[in-house]
């Protein structure tokens, strides 16, 4: 019998606020264990929580780049549990009224368009973390409170390459719109992963196997390609799966059981007292609204059908947003929108690097981009004497044709001129003669060199290559 996989990802971010969620501590990456604490995220009894707006309207803002819609009535509820890393004894999270809902993330994935539906994204509360030292271990609450968006997916993924595909485009939209930095490295993305599988066809789920706590990407599709496989071994044996947590051992790549469903932990969720329902005015939507930007995909879209650009130029500048703003700035007044491309990702962005400056320091207007390629392309400068302008025009801001004018770098396209250095040439390097007359047609590359050189790289490099041909051919 044929197997088919259901995926759903449940995918944890931190906001990118300045404080936590319901305190004024830092939220900081990084800080000695247990400096960003306070009453209030400690858990001291008697403290009262006070919401971070910033918190709230960067949840909103996620719901709007998901195509979430945003309900007008959200709530805070107590997620309650003991655990040494949670020292309130219950979290603070949304329980069945959250900030946002039923939304979808589109990505590309096996050389077309896949979707994923979001069923919410809801915010909760970070807690502290564990170290476990040789002889004992530590809690380290710098976490604790620290903002936490839990993304929560339909069970629409199958295979482990979609789920990593679609964890990649998740982040890509979060860190775009400036929810979070989505560092890895840093714990900012976790994720827990469902899946289970059922005979082809069959329309009822198979029992659903959670994965806990997973911290990359890769680790999540390594676990599934383990996972998978197992749990169709199971069923094929006749053996029979029950819903279950389990761990991945990222050391002996397997997963193996935390707990089955009869000692999953009872929440007992109930409304958070101290903290009011969420009830976003209109107003405040339109603030938040604002500031939804253009996702990456539509980007790279746009900027293949407006533009023309090849795919790895359009990647380009969905992966640089600012070289891609300057690219658009550039590209208006231009009929060569390739060649507009080319000069931004080629010559601009190697100068900057070069330059070790930021794009907003760069003198060169967006505009002489065009101005510099119409010169070329209207045989005033060949290329090789345009890389000169554009090294100029980096350096000072000043703007192509002033260039050309001031340094007298007008290509020579006067016949008579270019016949003069072809003959110079042609009498200074006889062994080249004799090697394009035995046949070696490279050796009028030498010769059409020596000519450039002694018209300083101004000669039209076509008519040189006319003229010398011609002689030769005498
Ligand atoms: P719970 O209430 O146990 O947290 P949910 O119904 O909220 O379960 O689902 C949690 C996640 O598991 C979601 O991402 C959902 O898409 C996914 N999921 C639910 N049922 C299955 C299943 N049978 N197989 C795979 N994933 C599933
Ligand atoms: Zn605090
Ligand atoms: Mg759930």
């Amino acid at each position: 019998m044929e197997y088919e996989v259901v995926i759903g990802l449940e995918t944890h971010v931190q906001l990118k606020t300045k404080s936590k969620m319901w305190c004024g501590c830092a939220n900081e990456f990084g800080a000695p264990p247990n400096t960003n604490v306070c009453p209030v995220c400690l858990g001291m009894p008697g403290v009262l929580p006070v919401a971070n707006e910033e918190g709230l309207r960067l949840t909103t803002l996620t719901g709007y780049l998901l195509n979430c819609s945003i309900p007008r009535f959200a709530k805070f509820d107590r997620k309650n549990y003991f655990y040494p890393d949670a020292s309130k004894n219950y979290q603070i999270t949304q329980y069945d009224k959250p900030s946002t809902a039923n939304g979808y993330v589109d990505f590309e994935f096996n050389g077309s368009i896949s979707r994923v539906r979001i069923t919410r994204a809801h915010l909760e509360e970070d807690v502290g973390k564990n170290f476990h030292f040789d002889r004992n271990s530590g809690v380290d609450f710098n976490r604790a409170g620290v903002p936490l968006l839990e993304i929560v997916s339909e069970p629409d993924i199958t295979s482990p390459d979609m789920a990593y595909e679609y964890l990649n485009a998740l982040v890509d939209i979060l860190v775009y719109g400036g929810i979070s930095d989505c560092d890895m490295e840093k714990g900012m993305v976790r994720c827990d992963v469902n899946v289970s599988v059922r005979p082809k066809g069959q329309k009822e789920l198979g029992a659903k196997i959670e994965i806990k706590n997973m911290n990359s990407f890769s680790g999540v599709r390594k676990a599934l390609e383990y996972e998978i496989p197992r749990q169709i071994e199971v069923v094929t044996k006749g053996g029979k799966l029950s819903q279950e947590t389990r761990r991945w051992d990222d050391v002996a790549n397997i997963t193996e059981t935390m707990r089955s469903k009869e000692q999953a932990h009872d929440y007992r969720y109930f409304p958070e007292p101290d903290l009011m329902p969420f009830e976003p005015t209109e107003a405040w939507l339109e603030t938040v609204s604002k500031s939804v930007v253009e996702l990456p995909l539509a980007r790279k879209q746009r900027f293949m059908t407006d533009y023309q650009l090849p795919e790895p130029d359009a990647e380009t500048f969905v992966n640089d947003v600012p070289l891609g703003n300057y690219f658009e700035a550039a590209v208006k007044g231009s009929k060569n929108q390739k060649a507009v491309a080319n000069w931004v990702i080629n010559n601009l962005r190697a100068k900057i690097t070069e330059a070790q400056i930021p794009l907003a320091d760069v003198k060169v207007k967006p505009t002489d981009i065009p101005e510099l390629i119409a010169l070329v392309d209207g045989g005033k400068i060949n290329g090789k004497i345009a890389q000169d302008v554009f090294a100029e025009m980096f350096a000072t801001g000043e703007a192509p044709a002033r260039i050309v004018e001031q340094k007298g770098l007008a290509q020579v396209s006067d016949t008579g001129a270019i016949e003069k250095f072809c003959d110079e040439a042609i009498a200074a390097n006889p062994k080249s003669v004799e090697d394009y007359k035995s046949g070696k047609i490279a050796a009028l590359n030498s010769l059409k060199g020596q000519v450039m050189k002694l018209s300083k790289g101004k000669a039209n490099p076509n008519l040189v290559g006319e003229i010398l041909e011609r002689k030769l051919k005498a």
